[in-house]
């Protein structure tokens, strides 16, 4: 009898993996092979080679992706931009317009605010919070809309639910980054969106180890996009292909443990004297609390604070912190912090920063699975030397 699966966890244990087992191995082996017998095939897609992103350890990791959000269809990339850039290429010609949430990942915004306009692409940017000012900028050819689930590093959560409706209204094709919620908090496609992007590299893979990206959703979808980035080149290889699968096994237990740590984390710098603003949809001062409480299974990971002391303290608090590691990446086992000013979003310029609501003082914290007690220490003791 073929195996059960249908419950998340099952899901990320043995979805897609091969019936029977592959001489009985538990794990998909890694097939380190660039090409494959011919075997008839009469298109170049179907050629088997690890650039067309076919490959066993391919297949495995797109029928996972896939069942994990209910979609029908998936596509592993090389990292997260790929990902994005090869979505975003398939769907927009020269002449083609976009809209696109204004506060975004700093790569994400770098390529719709400078690269694909010189592509000829239109991009306008809309405030995810007033549906009303959207209708306004749409165009003739509008053709997508682009938002992320949780923003980066502001964690504001759009109205989704009004932009699956507004794109279904106007045909566009919706799209949303849901790496920071991952398919554990948020399920994308099941919820109505056309395209779900990941940065496979932060909670998909989680380990910290590898650069990997996916594109999980429409069928059609989902093959002209596997079409443009077979062109582009951005295919994962078959060891990290392993790596992430491997990941992705303990998805869950990983997001639901860093989604109450991080509460933990937040509710205590939120009574903290030196802490002037903390910015976690798990708090209930936070804009967007109600509705992340409607749309999401949890909050997450990652969370944001500025300090009394403005840029200045920030770098002592970063500097005395013993647990965290400051680095940039989000979402794996290690507890990572830093200012996105100078990191990601040092692509953007300070203009651009203020704009969109980021200050220079402002930390980012990724809770990893350290002990959160051990966490919480370590914070009190830097604020008070910071
Ligand atoms: C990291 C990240 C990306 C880019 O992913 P890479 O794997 O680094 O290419 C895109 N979107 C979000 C929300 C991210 O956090």
């Amino acid at each position: 009898m073929a195996r059960l699966i249908k419950g998340m966890d099952t899901k990320l244990i043995h979805a897609g993996e091969p019936e029977p087992l592959i001489a009985g191995a538990v794990n998909t082996p890694i097939f380190q092979s660039s090409t494959f017998e011919y075997s008839g095939a009469a298109d170049y897609h179907q050629l088997r080679y690890i650039r067309l992103n076919n490959t066993p350890n391919h297949d495995v990791l797109h029928a996972k992706l896939a069942a994990l959000e209910n979609a029908e269809a998936a596509l592993v990339c090389s990292s997260g931009m790929a990902a994005i850039a090869a979505t975003l290429l398939t769907l927009l010609a020269p002449g083609g317009h976009l809209l696109a949430q204004e506060c975004l990942y700093g790569g994400t915004h770098d390529l719709f605010a400078r690269d694909l306009p010189s592509l000829g692409v239109e991009v306008d940017f809309i405030d995810p919070d007033d549906p009303d000012s959207w209708r306004a900028h749409l165009k003739s050819n509008t053709r997508a809309i682009y938002v992320e689930t949780l923003s980066n590093p502001l964690l504001q959560v759009p109205d989704l639910a009004a932009i699956v409706d507004f794109a279904r209204h106007h045909r566009l094709t919706s799209i949303i980054d849901n790496t920071f919620a991952s398919p554990i908090n948020f399920r994308a496609v099941e919820f109505g969106f056309d395209l779900s992007l990941h940065s496979a590299t932060k909670y998909l893979n989680g380990h910290d180890d590898i650069v990997a990206g996916a594109v999980v959703g429409n069928a059609e979808l989902v093959s002209n996009i596997r079409r443009k980035l077979n062109l582009l080149g951005g295919a994962l290889d078959p060891h990290a292909c392993f790596l992430l699968n491997r990941g992705l096994k303990t998805l869950a237990v990983r997001v639901r443990h860093q989604n109450e740590s991080a509460l933990k984390i937040a509710h205590f710098f939120e009574q903290h004297p030196a802490v002037t603003r903390v910015n976690y949809p798990g708090l209930e001062g936070h804009p967007h609390h109600l509705r992340a409480c409607e749309l999401l299974d949890g909050f997450g990971g990652v969370l944001s604070f500025e300090l009394t002391g403005g840029v200045e303290a920030a770098e002592r608090f970063i500097a005395n912190a013993t647990v965290p590691t400051s680095a940039p990446s989000l979402g794996g086992v290690h507890t990572l912090i830093m200012r996105p000013a100078v990191t990601s979003h040092a692509g953007m310029s300070r203009d651009e920063r203020a704009r969109a609501g980021i200050a220079d003082g402002l930390i980012r914290l990724s809770v990893g699975l350290e002990t959160c007690e051990d966490l919480i220490e370590d914070f009190e003791r830097a604020l008070r030397c910071s």
